[in-house]
This record gives C-alpha cells, structure tokens and sequence, in this order.
C-alpha cells in the first residue's frame, strides 16, 4: 500500500516540479478510467494522482521527504472531478465532460419510469371536525395513468425498438482531441436520448408520456384532533410517473375555520357566557349549544365574573388518544348600562338594604379590598 511517490511517478529524488508533471500527465494519458476501463488502472490512478498532489506542491513534498507520510489533501475516495484548487486542473478539465458520465458508465440505459410528483392540497374543516374526526372527499387534477397504452407510452399493439444509434446501450463514444491526444469520453446516445430504445409510433392519448392529466377523488380520513397546518400524507395518491412509474404522495393541508362560540385550547374548548348581574347573585341555568348538544349551564348564586366552568369530557379528542378534553365556560356578568326610573329606584332601595356605599370612609367599601391587594404586589 505504502507505494514510494517517487517510484509512483517514475521520476527520481530530486525531480523538478516541472518533470512530476510531465510524468503525471504521461500516466494520466494511459490509466484515467475515463481512457481505460480496467479498475486496476483506476486503483493506479488513484495513487498516482496522490503521488502528485503531494509531490507537485513544495511545502507538501518537504513533508513527505522528511518522512511525513502522504501529504494532506489528498484525495480520500474517489477522483478528483471536481478539482478546485489544484494547479493540475488543466488535465481534469479535459476530463470534464466525461466526469459527467461516471454514473452511467456500466450501468446500461437510462428508464424512462420517473416517479411522478408529490402533491399539496389544502382543505378546510370546521370545528366540530377537530372535534369528532370526518372523512372529506376531494378532487383534484392531477396526472393519471393514460389509459389508452396503460402507461406504456407507445400505440396499443406497438412497443418500443431497440436504438440503431447505441445498439440499446444507451450511450455513445465521443472522440475529442486534447491535451493528451485524441480522447475518448462516453456521452448519453442523442438518438434514443440515452433510454436504449425509441417509440416510433408513441401513443396517441398522452403523446408518448404514458399519463395524462385527470380529475381524482381522494376520501381522506381526518383523525380528531388535528391542528390548524396539519399535514396528511397518502402514500401514492400524488401525480403518476412518467411512462408508468411510481406516484408521488398527496399531502392534504389542513385549515380549521373559526369557530363562532368555541377557541380550541389543547384538548379542551373554551368560551365566554355572559349572564346578567342578578343571574350571577341569584344563580341560573343556561343553556349552551356544544358539540354534543345542548347543555345546561348551572350558575351557582353568588357567581364572580371571570369563574369557569366546566363541562367534563365535551372537549376535543387529542391525537391518538381516547379520552376528551373539556369545555370551559368563563363567566362574564353583564352589568347595565342603562336603567328605567323603576330599575333605579329597586336598586337603590336594594342598596340602602345592604348599606351598600360607593365609598367608605371606615375603609370596609368595596375599594378596601382593592387597595389591599394593590398592598400585596
Ligand atoms: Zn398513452
Ligand atoms: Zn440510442
């Protein structure tokens, strides 16, 4: 493994760096794999190419004479395509081309299958549907399947014939003169476009694509407890591949409209339910429209504004779980803002009653109470 670089390149100890190069260029003429084939001239390469990194550059090759080992910058795997940086980029540009078509060497023609694209939907839903789960139909255009050559791409009773121009490889031989001489590099066959073969009478329906556009109804079952944003994937329901390849996916955005009573909360619903004031020091039964129903509101008599309550298990069903969240009511006490003489006079006798004062001067009225929390901040 631990080649001599020196030996590597054929030059002697005190080679200038103008001989390193012309050495290298020598055996990159006759082992790059783009010239021969042989993966034992690729191995060779691949360690003449680092012979040369190491050797060509000064401080790099002071290293190695002191016995530093190889030079850092090597080239850890592969060759160097991309070579930026290096002063030996003249003899990789004439690479260039074929570095291109490394992948396809040896791996035969290119499938006309694609796999199609993933598809965004969005959908709206209400409330309740977070709520309960539902299913929604949808439809979309989209690339389907064309019917006609079942995705074959050619007129039904016709298939494709293998390409004259590459003999069903796929690629061509390209000669091209350069530095080195006469190169010669393999290129995607122009003719069959680098596929092997060629439709000659392409079906008519989807001119030789093997889909066509169409309208599709998709069921997508939406879980309870999904978000506003949330995403649902369905494997294959997207656009189909070209030529009969694989679907993409269909994603199914979902957006949740406003609810007119209900903000969801995690897992529980709530609202606001304003009662009037006497309501609130009497106690009351409201009733509330929810998901379930109907639902009666019991209001204890002495009720503060700003107190919840709550309805156990009328709530949002969170994400693959069983139990449901709660409705929360938070109570708002509506005080009037206007009286008749008659409302006036009930009050005010209903406050003489209880002494009831704006302000009093003992410090007991109903600002004590505030004065004394603002104390405790
Ligand atoms: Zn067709
Ligand atoms: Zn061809």
């Amino acid at each position: 493994m631990n080649e001599d670089y020196y030996d590597l390149l054929g030059v002697s100890r005190d080679a200038s760096t103008e001989e390193i190069k012309k050495a290298y260029r020598k055996l990159a003429r006759s082992l790059h794999p783009d010239v021969n084939p042989d993966p034992e001239a690729a191995e060779k390469f691949k360690k003449v190419s680092q012979a040369y990194e190491t050797l060509a550059h000064a401080d790099k090759r002071r290293q190695y004479d002191m016995g530093g080992g190889p030079g850092m910058g090597g080239f850890p795997g592969g060759f160097p395509g991309g070579g930026a940086g290096f002063d030996f980029n003249d003899i990789f540009d004439m690479f260039a081309g074929a570095a291109g078509m490394r992948g396809g060497r040896g791996q035969g023609p290119v499938p006309r299958q694609r796999r199609g694209s993933d598809v965004l939907r969005r959908v709206g839903i209400e409330l309740r549907d977070v709520v309960f789960g539902t299913e929604k139909e949808i439809r979309f255009r989209t690339a389907g399947r064309c019917e006609r050559c079942a995705g074959s791409c050619c007129e039904p009773g016709t298939s494709p014939t293998r390409c004259t121009a590459c003999g069903g490889s796929g690629h061509v031989q390209r000669v091209a003169q350069s530095l080195l001489g006469q190169m010669v590099t393999m290129a995607p066959c122009p003719t069959c476009e680098g596929h092997g073969d060629v439709i000659e009478s392409p079906c008519t329906a989807c001119s030789g694509h093997g889909r066509v556009t169409t309208e599709r109804d998709v069921t997508v079952r939406i879980p309870s407890g999904v978000e506003n944003g949330t995403r649902i994937q369905l494997r294959g329901e997207g656009e189909v591949g070209e030529a009969g390849g694989p679907a993409g996916d269909l994603f199914v955005e979902l957006s949740v409209a406003e609810h007119d009573t209900f903000v969801r909360d995690g897992e529980d619903l709530v609202t606001t339910v304003e009662v009037p004031m006497t309501s609130a020091a009497l106690g009351a039964t409201v009733p509330l429209e929810t998901f379930d129903g109907v639902q009666e509101l019991d209001i204890r008599p002495g009720a503060q504004p700003g107190e919840e309550i709550t309805l156990k298990g009328l709530g949002v069903t969170p994400l693959r779980r069983e139990r449901r969240g709660d409705i929360r009511v938070v109570l708002d006490v509506d005080i009037p803002t206007s009286l008749t003489d008659e409302e006036r006079d009930l009050l005010e006798q209903f406050a003489r009653i209880r002494g009831d004062e704006a302000t009093r001067r003992n410090g007991q009225g109903p600002f004590a109470k505030l004065r004394e929390r603002l104390r405790d901040l």
